[in-house]
């Protein structure tokens, strides 16, 4: 079947699925979760595999889609995901995991395996005990060697995403670049966004994605690379000792060149990760619908994706839901 391009209202063709796996989490970081954790979906309300194969299918099939990362919540806690790699691998797209890495040695393997190339692994702090409160565990050395384990099981490339906030772990950009040269990964910084559950954000603990470049090049330093459609700004250091990303989304919103949707792991599908509406494609999947009509149902709400987020302007609303909840 020949596919056809998603445009949507703005011109933005749409083409990368984010697909929460699950909502639940092993880690309640600060930045994401409340302290009192989150009272998770019940079971019979997550998609099931064959239901999430479905509907990347009809994005890949029908709309030519050629990215799909999985997420969460914490995806890696999600039963048998191997299983639902393979089936995932078999769409040919780009295939990625954002991940907390606490459960990698265990798991990497498999799902290299499994047709998995490439993992995002999320750490703020290389200090136990700021990892302990940032995260409220105390697993840094777990995920320190899943870090090893994505790398010897062959992800390519291995990514840190680094969450920077203003007086919590800014002191650690430096030590951050540092150890992405040493253990040859790349450290992607991603500046602080509205959505905590906890409602701590404001303005002043956002770390501009310019002000990190500027400290990263005192020590080491770097030259732009030409930007592609991705958010990440990439730097590479002058000598040949890796690159570094940054995520500017609250300074420097790439909006314009979003290619992005996202499917919660109860069925909804939101065009930004900003969105007040959802699209609830569950009882599509589970009440008979022919994929004609999935795709029609995704079609329309792309065409209603906003031009971009608001943060910053008083006509900003935060959404509801979490990051854990939407998926990263
Ligand atoms: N549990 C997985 C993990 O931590 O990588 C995947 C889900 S997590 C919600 C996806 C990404 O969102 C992580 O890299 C995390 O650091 C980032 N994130 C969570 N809350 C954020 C916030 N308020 N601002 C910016 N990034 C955030
Ligand atoms: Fe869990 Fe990831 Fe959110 Fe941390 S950032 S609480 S690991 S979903």
């Amino acid at each position: 079947m020949s596919s056809t391009d998603l445009i949507d209202s703005h011109g933005r063709t749409v083409r990368d699925l984010r697909i929460s796996v699950t909502d639940r989490c092993n880690f309640r970081c600060r930045y994401c979760m409340p302290a009192e954790g989150m009272t998770w979906v019940p079971r019979e309300e997550i998609l099931t595999f064959e239901e999430i194969v479905r509907f990347a299918r009809i994005c890949v099939e029908r709309f030519g889609f050629d990215g799909i990362r999985l997420t969460g919540g914490e995806p890696t806690v999600r039963a048998h995901l191997p299983r639902l790699i393979e089936q995932l691998a078999q769409l040919g797209t780009d295939l990625s995991m954002t991940t907390n890495g606490a459960t990698l040695r265990l798991l990497a393997g498999d799902l290299a395996e499994a047709g998995l190339r490439r993992v995002n692994i999320s750490l703020d702090s290389l200090h136990p005990d700021r990892f302990e409160k940032l995260t409220r565990r105390d697993d840094l050395e777990k995920v320190l060697d899943g870090i090893d384990a994505a790398r010897e099981a062959g992800f390519d490339p291995v990514k840190i995403n680094t969450v920077m906030m203003r007086g919590i772990n800014d002191d650690e950009i430096v030590d951050f670049a540092r150890f992405g040269r040493e253990r040859g990964v790349t450290v992607r910084f991603i500046e602080f966004m509205p959505l905590d559950a906890g409602g701590e954000w404001n303005e002043n603990l956002v770390v501009p994605a310019d002000e990190i470049v500027e400290r990263i090049s005192e020590a080491f330093p770097v030259a732009a690379v030409t930007r592609g459609s991705e958010p990440a700004e990439r730097f590479r250091y002058l000598d040949g000792g890796g690159e570094i990303g940054v995520i500017a989304s609250v300074t420097k919103p790439f909006c314009g060149n979003c290619d992005r949707v996202r499917l919660t792991a109860e069925g909804e599908f939101r065009t930004c990760l900003f969105a007040l509406d959802e699209f609830d494609m569950r009882p599509l999947l589970r009440g008979g619908a022919d994929d004609e009509a999935v795709a029609e149902a995704i079609a329309v709400a792309v065409g209603e994706k906003w031009a971009g987020h608001r943060i910053g302007q008083v006509n900003f609303i935060r959404p509801s839901k979490s990051m854990s909840q939407i998926g990263g």
